[in-house]
């Protein structure tokens, strides 16, 4: 998945951990957008032609990511993949695309055209060129299936790190209070290297930000955060935001809709959304806190 994992236990149960990586491997296996044989790329690869047969969690995963699509037409956007190809970012291929090319792809994002058959688990992309990407939300249904997973496994206080997304379960074993701490990533610096941490009860935080997928051309800078009805990575005084959350696929999908909205207004989000709150980095390096958030900034 581009990053590293990690599963924090505090109990030994070799067995747990060796099971959630295989679910790991074989969730990569099925869901990527880049592996020849996943089915991802299957159903991409039929677009215009036949409908798919997939598993269950495949469906699954495509029928909220369509939900949430409809949801937040102008910004999260589950069939974006054309687009996220064409600019390649993060990639070999990265370029700053033509204006008739992006004009092209834009055609093939229309979330209207994902036909979804429930009762036969099958996906059929109406229109040739049109590619399924999940890479805004996958690692937040990954992470919420093996929460889901330890808590019947009995296991009650753990730490999920899916690069990015991490989620805290129960109660955290080392500190008085039991709340956990979360660093969060200075997207001015290298990976790890945080601008403060927030104490808070057990949730999922999920990070996006234009730190890290990334390149600059004549001194304009192109990211992969990339906006449905332009065609271009969103232009906006957000460099990185953190939602907080109790649902990790809840917090993906906050992240990437937070994120173009804009300080302003991706705050007025948050605050409207029950049981969610956010810490925002702004372009200009300023942080940003919704309110009840116990947090300390590093000096
Ligand atoms: P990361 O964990 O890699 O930072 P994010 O959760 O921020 O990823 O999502 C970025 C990824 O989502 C992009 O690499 C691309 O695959 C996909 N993506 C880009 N733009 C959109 C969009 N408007 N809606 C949904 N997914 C998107
Ligand atoms: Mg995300």
């Amino acid at each position: 998945m581009g990053t590293i994992i990690s599963l924090t236990l505090f109990q030994n149960r070799p067995q747990v951990v060796t099971t959630v990586y295989q679910y790991l491997v074989d969730a990569e296996k099925k869901f990527s957008a880049n592996n020849d044989n996943s089915e991802i790329m299957r159903i991409n690869q039929s677009a215009g032609i036949r409908p798919v047969s997939v598993s269950p969690a495949v469906f699954d995963l495509i029928k909220r990511a369509v939900m949430y699509s409809k949801k937040f037409p102008n910004s999260f956007n589950v069939a974006i993949g054309p687009l996220v190809k064409l600019w390649d970012i993060g990639f070999s291929g990265q370029r700053v695309p033509s204006a008739t090319e992006i004009r092209q792809k834009l055609k093939a994002v229309a979330i209207t055209g994902i036909e979804l058959n429930e009762s036969q688990l099958q996906v059929y992309l109406k229109y040739p060129g049109m590619a399924i990407d999940l890479g805004a939300i996958a690692k937040g249904y990954f992470a919420d299936q093996i929460a889901f997973q330890l808590k019947r496994w009995g296991i009650k206080d753990a730490i999920i790190d899916l690069g990015g997304n991490v989620v805290t379960l129960g109660h955290n074993q080392l500190a008085k209070n039991s709340d956990w701490q979360i660093g969060i990533q200075d997207p001015k610096k290298t990976r790890g290297e945080i601008l403060g941490k927030v104490q808070l009860p057990a949730c999922s935080a999920v990070t996006s930000g234009i730190g890290e997928r990334n390149f600059k051309v004549r001194d304009k800078f192109y990211h992969h955060i990339i906006s449905p009805r332009t065609g271009y990575p969103v232009e906006n005084d957000v460099a990185q935001v953190t939602i907080f959350s109790p649902s990790s696929i809840q917090g993906e999908v906050l992240a990437t809709v937070a994120f173009f909205a804009g300080i302003t207004a991706g705050q007025q989000l948050v605050k409207q959304t029950p049981n969610v709150a956010a810490i925002f980095v702004t372009r200009a390096g300023e942080i940003k806190l919704t309110s009840g958030l116990n947090f300390k900034k590093i000096a």
